[in-house]
């Protein structure tokens, strides 16, 4: 710990006090340790850069990038580097940095071995994108134990928990040594609302409350949420500082992009613009429960919170392979509050609020009697019930504002995008079943892009023959642009003969297996070969074409498509409604409705007819 005193357990009490008489002339809490830690090179001149530009690199990873950066502002301050052997096995045993301050998660900047690791080497790191960010001095380099890191750390090696499969990539070696940094990592995202902990807290300095109440988030702000922060505001005659992790959180969860403008809308029209800032966080989230909520309420008080709201099951991943919670619903309150004077945050523990209809109020669970009845939506039901279906969520549950942002994200089924992928034997019948359903779709409200292979060969894969290597370079393609038009939420049939099962399944992934429909066009090869409508086959035979499918080259039957149409015994309008039919049951389309069925169309018959 370079830039910290180095002093023992004995001397940080010391610290402590001195430190809470500081507080008392300033209207913020002070960082802890005291002052922010702050790793910028003052105005990096030419020569620095240049240096920079001759060392060996290190390419960091997303969470790495994010951990310099929270390091670089302060907002681990005290911790000044990644976490040397000492410090980092003091904070699995201890929650401890070695000079006694509290620091429950360990940031460690691991690597494989290569050129660039030597000790007392200067190395530069870089983001992914190759942008210089820091040169780091290495002054150590130590392994570490996988199994011991995710014991201490979350408690658990189950690989369900989305670090503990993250680990298993991490490099073999941690290295540690002082840091310059030169670049914040560039985010060109609401760039107004990314504020370092200095910025965050003279805004806060601005709105003149001593009081400041931190809320950690990573999902939309829904009506609960903002019950409880208000409460808080008022209780406390305090500010609010909405402190969303916008760095990595738990896959799945929605994303920052959209989960800011929620943020966004509730700060500027729900709260009072004085009792509100609303700061993102680059924070690379562990989910480790306890711990990490502990971390949490650190790093707030860095941004000059002295308060902090912690429900249940902060940071909590949800369930473990054995069905059972990681941790406790209330473990994360517990021992952020065992630790709470020290570290500086005064725990606001919620209990879960949950809505009571007949009295149109928010309510926490524990003040109720056992006759209430109560309310509430989980995320599956708002997406399943809700979002999937076009449903309107609810106003008790989110403002309206809320609702249309999600809602743009979330679209339902029937306006996501959607892949019908004919594959078979060249003449099975589908282009032609391809066009008719093309025609029925575009009748039942869908826009729709036809892919046909002999089509594309014309243009995209101009030029490509039916070598194999050819053949998978046009599937590729098709599958590339198939995705894109699926991203975008429109629909595209795809009809090439697709021959290889290993290729099918790329453009299955390319395009996420939710959205892509396989079709097999099932016609023998005798059938094909006997219609023969483009006289292929006639000069296959002749050894005019070679590699030709079904003569000279495989056809792999597909395994597990999601519909097999049978292309000898049912006509292709008959093929093309069975396909229509699926989607409508996997919710992918709305059918229109018949005519004789609409209401408007009854009595206008029943007036014609008096
Ligand atoms: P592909 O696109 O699979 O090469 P096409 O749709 O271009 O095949 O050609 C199939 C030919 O077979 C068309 O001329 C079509 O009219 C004819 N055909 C006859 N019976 C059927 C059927 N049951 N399903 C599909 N096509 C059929
Ligand atoms: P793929 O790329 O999967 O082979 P396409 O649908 O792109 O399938 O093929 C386009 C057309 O080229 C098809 O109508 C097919 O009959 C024809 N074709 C397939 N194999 C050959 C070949 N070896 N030589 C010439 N034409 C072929």
């Amino acid at each position: 710990m370079g830039a910290s005193p180095g002093h023992g357990h004995q001397d940080y009490q010391v610290n402590i006090s001195n430190q809470k008489r500081e507080t008392a002339s300033t209207k913020l809490i002070s960082p802890y340790g005291g002052e922010l830690v702050d790793l910028f090179v003052k105005e990096p001149n030419e020569q620095l850069i240049d240096y920079a530009g001759r060392l060996q690199s290190v390419q960091l990873s997303e969470r790495q990038v994010c951990d310099l950066e929270l390091m670089a502002t302060g907002a681990f301050s005290p911790l000044d580097r990644f976490m040397g052997q000492a410090d980092h096995t003091s904070v699995l045993h201890d929650l401890r940095l070695t000079n006694g301050y509290l620091f429950p998660i360990s940031i460690t900047l691991s690597v494989g071995p290569g050129p660039a690791i030597q000790l007392d080497q200067d190395i530069a790191l870089r983001d992914s994108k190759n942008e210089l960010l820091a040169i780091m001095t290495i002054e150590e380099v130590y392994e570490w134990d996988l199994s011991e890191e995710t014991q201490f750390i979350l408690g658990t090696d189950d690989p369900r928990h989305p670090l503990v499969a993250e680990m298993h990539r991490w490099g073999k070696l941690n290295i540690s040594g002082p840091i310059q940094a030169i670049n914040r990592p560039r985010h060109y995202d609401f760039q107004e609302l990314r504020l370092t902990p200095e910025q965050t807290r003279s805004r806060l300095e601005v709105l003149g409350h001593k009081n400041v109440i931190a809320f950690q988030t990573r999902n939309p702000l829904h009506r609960a949420h903002e019950e409880l922060t208000k409460r808080a505001i008022q209780e406390l005659d305090g500010v609010l500082l909405l402190h969303p992790a916008v760095g990595m959180t738990k896959p799945g969860d929605v994303d920052h992009y959209t989960r800011v403008r929620t943020y966004m809308a509730m700060a500027t029209r729900y709260y009072d613009s004085n009792r509100i800032l609303l700061s993102l966080l680059p924070l690379a989230m562990r989910l480790a429960g306890p711990r990490e909520a502990l971390w949490h309420a650190l790093i707030r008080r860095n941004y000059g919170a002295n308060h902090m709201i912690i429900g249940r099951d902060h940071a909590n991943p949800g369930m473990n392979s054995m069905g059972q919670p990681f941790y406790q619903s209330y473990d994360a309150q517990a021992l952020v509050e065992q630790f709470s004077e020290e570290v500086g945050i005064n725990v606001l523990a919620f209990d879960e609020l949950v809505y009571i209809p007949e009295e149109d109020r928010y309510e926490e669970l524990s003040k109720l009697s056992a006759q209430s009845r109560t309310i509430s939506l989980s995320g599956s039901q708002v997406r399943e019930e809700y979002l999937q279906r076009g449903k309107t969520l609810p106003e008790w549950f989110t403002r309206p504002e809320v609702a249309e942002i999600l809602e743009e994200t979330y679209p339902p089924r029937y306006k996501q995008g959607v892949c019908v992928w004919f594959t078979g034997l060249s003449c099975a019948g589908k282009s032609t079943t391809a066009e008719i359903l093309t025609e029925l779709l575009l009748e039942n409200g869908r826009q729709v892009t036809l892919l046909d292979g002999d089509v594309v060969r014309t243009h995209l894969s101009q030029g490509l023959g039916f070598s194999k290597e050819d053949r998978d370079t046009n599937i590729r393609r098709i599958g590339y642009v198939a995705a894109e038009i699926v991203r975008h939420g429109g629909a595209v049939i795809c009809a090439a003969v697709s021959p290889y099962r290993a290729t099918r399944n790329d453009a299955r992934n390319m395009v996420g297996k939710d959205h892509f429909i396989e079709v097999f066009v099932d016609a023998p090869l005798e059938v094909c070969e006997q219609r023969d409508s483009k006289g292929m086959y006639a000069k296959a035979r002749r050894g005019e074409l070679t590699n030709f499918t079904g003569i000279s080259d495989v056809y792999e039957i597909p395994q597990g498509a999601e519909l097999v149409l049978d292309a000898v015994n049912r006509t292709p309008e008959e093929n093309a409604l069975l396909v229509l039919d699926y989607l409508e049951r996997a919710g992918l389309i709305r059918r229109r409705e018949p005519m004789e069925t609409s209401p408007a169309y009854k009595n206008q018959g029943r007036y014609c007819l008096q």
